[in-house]
């Protein structure tokens, strides 16, 4: 944490928020994605301590979608005062689209509709997060990667997705992770913001999904830019779970 941290006063942040991942039910055998919550909120009242005076530092955490788990993250999420909560969708039919195997024999666009199946069908059971993580993540892993994607061809499950977000008072994430493995677009597809904006959207979050240090901030100036390009006029971040509004 204290790495993170130095690299986002480094760059000049003015607040980080981390959000490790819980992912419960993860598919994949002799791995979790899952932290003591206690021992995180200690670790970060800890790092407030050290570093409160020079940056604003939250608790944040990256929930893994999948239309049962609804009623055990309500739970954490009762249990536990995070500032902010990504919902993001990390797999596709039960499986991981980070292995290769998710992909065999099958086209890449039948898997991308069948993840935009399976996002629409875990918000409509699940959406007591603040903002919807990477929407067109799956691009990262298909072999053709964004040769098989753009927003118009899957625009049938992504325009209700974007509507159940404007529905439920969600944000959409900007996600620069996009940039930094050469997809040439942050995740999601600026076509996809501007849509989500048509729809009467308003609530971006930007997140640079680093992983390490090196990743803090990345790219944050081009998503402010991109943001502007696709009208928007402000950036949101999440505090105790309310929202709060900067000028981009
Ligand atoms: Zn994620």
């Amino acid at each position: 944490m204290a790495d993170n941290i130095e690299k986002a006063i480094e760059e000049g942040l003015s607040y980080i928020c981390f959000t490790d991942h819980i992912d419960y039910d993860y598919p994949v055998e002799d791995i979790t994605f899952d932290f003591s919550p206690g021992d995180y909120m200690q670790s970060i009242d800890e790092m407030r301590g050290k570093y409160g005076d020079r940056i604003k530092i939250l608790a944040g955490v990256e929930l893994g979608l999948q239309a049962h788990l609804g009623p055990r993250y309500n739970e954490l999420l009762k249990t536990w005062p995070f500032d902010f909560v990504i919902g993001s969708q990390h797999l596709v039919g039960g499986l991981d689209p980070y292995y290769p195997e998710t992909f065999h024999g099958r086209e890449d666009s039948d898997v991308y509709r069948a993840y935009f199946e399976d996002m629409l069908t875990d918000i409509r059971a699940f959406h007591a997060f603040d903002t919807l993580g990477h929407l067109d993540y799956i691009v990262r892993y298909g072999r053709s990667r964004q040769k098989s994607y753009s927003y118009r061809q899957y625009a049938d499950l992504i325009d209700e997705i974007l509507k159940l977000l404007v529905r439920y008072n969600l944000a959409l994430e900007i996600n620069t992770a996009g940039l930094r493995k050469q997809l040439g677009f942050p995740n999601p597809h600026p076509d996809v913001l501007r849509r989500y904006r048509e729809l009467g959207g308003t609530l971006v979050t930007i997140g640079s999904d680093a992983h390490r240090p090196h990743a803090v901030g990345f790219a944050l100036n081009t998503a402010r830019d991109i943001l502007k390009s696709c009208g928007f006029t402000h950036t949101v971040y999440y505090e105790k779970r309310k929202v709060q509004f900067v000028r981009l």
